[in-house]
């Protein structure tokens, strides 16, 4: 089975043959060594509510979005351990 992970700055997807939270890498699309999420972590993050969300949501990179979301228990943890 195959695992998606997601660029946090660009979005690019990379596939991998195991199953983590994310995975360090430097983007073959734009470049930045940066921590791509599991694509199942993203959607988790977009399920969050518009009127739940930090003011500087929309600035942050995916990985820091994931960090602030657990810090703020905006995150079902249920799910965050499904992987
Ligand atoms: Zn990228």
């Amino acid at each position: 089975m195959t695992d998606t992970y997601v660029c946090p700055y660009c979005g690019a997807t990379e596939h991998r043959e195991y199953r983590v939270r994310l995975i360090l890498l430097t983007c073959p699309e734009c470049g930045e060594n940066g921590r791509f999420l599991n694509e199942e972590l993203v959607e988790v993050l977009d399920e969050i509510p518009d009127d739940e969300l930090p003011e500087e949501w929309s600035e942050l990179p995916a990985d820091q979005r994931l960090h602030r979301a657990m810090e703020r228990g905006l995150v079902d943890s249920d799910r965050l351990q499904l992987l």
